[in-house]
């Protein structure tokens, strides 16, 4: 299935008996949901994709990450057995791992396949660019071949950066996309980037038994992040034995043999097994014939849009991490499902914008890390008056009884009128619980309507009502 549920649930046509005929480049997250939306709506869909549908960052970075993440989570779990009365061991599989990831991705691959298959959609294999303003010509394995369309969505995802002070080898100095699962479990991994992609390699990895060295450009690990939700984190690494190398800048990766050496600007240096490049991305819109097509892209390369996600052609959208918005799959998915109620006209009532500064993201460490809206440090920056209430889950009786009482829950809401306007929450299940927030701040509720309401006990929940009050 794709990011979001949608089908049977979209009302309205467009009127007049047009039939619209839309042109998708790239079937990730973005492109799969707008196709499947738009074609419930009745458009004519021909969805181009050059590797996999399901997208090449979806498919192959945000799912495998997180079914590796799981098993480093259940083998910690297993190691953690005596505190729970039990006595148990866990030893990793690394051949079964991988049939796993393999499996989860096909799943995901086929049902998504079969829906599109099953709704009309055209699937069309290969790399797609533009000729003019309605043709995009098709370089696939067959062959090539043109297609014209009325509507055009560019939704072509984006591919991790690399420096070029460094050389991948698909062995030992990797990105992100070749780590799952790697050739082998590395005995030593240097992890460059503390960004969300950084945490969760060193999480993962360090969960999985390898020794993890991790390089912090900034002061803190994800320094975009609330520095007390950061500090909790660190925590958590530094009890691991993870090296943190604060303030350095990695310079370059040489390999010699089975060793790869990282030198950083300030002379230290890690010797390791393996390096991974976590350090951004960049969007796929340079092979796309955009300017002879007259779409516009800012200095990165990210297509310039609107509020509706309408480049600077009329009849051309871009959605997902080539808008240069939010890189998160439920962004990209939410992107095409709005693209697809526009530009079938579903009337202004029903057709609402995006605002981006109420996504909720998690990182899936462990702790998990989630967060929706206002953050304290940005409230601080623009001298906003704001109410923050943070209630530990040491005193929660679900997280002792699962034996996991690290984090806290902060809820950001407006002194004057109560309004929830954000949140964070690092512990156990911070990624599901960040939703009741989320819906919170979506919909303007307020700190009485969380508290108000009759939540399960026990349950990590209950830390968010306390945090309400
Ligand atoms: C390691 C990692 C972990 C992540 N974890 C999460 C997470 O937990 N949660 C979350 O929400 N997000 C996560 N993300 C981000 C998420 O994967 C992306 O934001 C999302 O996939 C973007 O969707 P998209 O549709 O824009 O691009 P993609 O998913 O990359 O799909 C774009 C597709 O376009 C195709 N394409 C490219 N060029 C052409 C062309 N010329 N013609 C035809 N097809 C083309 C590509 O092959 C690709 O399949 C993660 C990303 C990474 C790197």
């Amino acid at each position: 299935m794709s990011v979001l549920g949608h089908g049977s649930r979209i009302r309205g046509r467009y009127g007049g008996g047009v039939t619209r005929r839309l042109v998708i480049l790239g079937g990730g997250p973005a492109g799969n949901t707008a196709a499947t939306v738009a074609a419930t709506l009745g458009a004519e869909v021909t969805l181009i994709e050059r590797d996999v549908i399901g997208g090449m960052a979806h498919l192959r970075d945000c799912i495998p990450s997180k079914a590796m993440i799981a098993t480093g989570g259940e083998l910690a779990g297993l190691r953690r057995a005596h505190t729970m009365g039990l006595r148990a061991s866990g030893e990793l599989d690394v051949e079964a791992l991988r049939s796993r990831v393999a499996a989860i991705e096909d799943r995901l691959h086929s049902s998504l396949q079969s829906l599109l298959e099953s709704q009309g959609v055209r699937l069309m294999s290969g790399a797609g660019r533009f000729l003019d303003t309605h043709t995009v010509e098709v370089n696939g394995t067959e062959g090539t071949e043109s297609v014209t369309g009325d509507i055009f969505l560019i939704s072509t995802g984006s591919r991790p950066r690399i420096p070029d002070w460094a050389s991948l080898d698909g062995e030992r100095v990797l990105t992100t996309r070749e780590a799952y699962p790697p050739p082998e479990i590395p005995t030593h991994l240097c992890v460059i980037g503390s960004g969300v992609t950084g945490v969760e390699f060193t999480h993962m990895f360090s969960a999985l038994g390898s020794e993890v060295s991790l390089v912090v450009s900034r002061q803190q690990v994800l320094p975009l992040k609330d520095p007390e939700v950061a500090a909790v984190l660190e925590t958590e690494f530094l009890d691991r034995g993870v090296h943190l190398l604060k303030g350095a800048r990695a310079t370059s990766v040489t390999r010699t043999g089975d060793a790869v050496r990282v030198d950083c600007n300030d002379g230290r240096h890690v010797d390791a097994s393996h390096v991974i490049l976590a350090i951004g991305s960049v969007p796929n819109t340079d092979e796309l014939g955009l300017a002879a097509a007259g779409i516009a892209t800012d200095d990165h390369g990210y297509i310039t849009i609107n509020h509706n996600c309408i480049t600077t052609l009329a009849h051309v959208y871009a959605a997902g991490d080539v808008s240069g918005k939010l890189p998160l799959s439920s962004v990209a998915a939410m992107q095409g499902r709005k693209i697809a109620e526009h530009l079938m006209g579903l009337h202004e009532r029903e057709h609402r914008h995006l605002d981006y500064e109420k996504a909720a993201s998690a990182i899936f460490t462990e702790p998990e890390v989630a967060d929706v809206g206002l953050a304290e440090v940005d409230a601080f920056a623009i001298g906003r008056k704001i109410r923050v209430t943070k209630v530990p889950f040491a005193t929660n009786a679900q997280a002792l009884i699962k034996g996991d009482p690290r984090g806290f829950v902060k809820i950001i809401s407006d002194p004057a009128t109560g309004v929830v306007l954000g949140g964070s929450i690092v512990g156990r299940s911070a990624a599901e619980l960040i939703s009741v927030i989320a819906v919170a701040v979506t919909n303007n509720l307020k700190v009485s309507d969380i508290v108000d309401s009759l939540l399960v006990h026990p349950a990590m929940a209950e830390s968010l009502a306390e945090a309400s009050s």
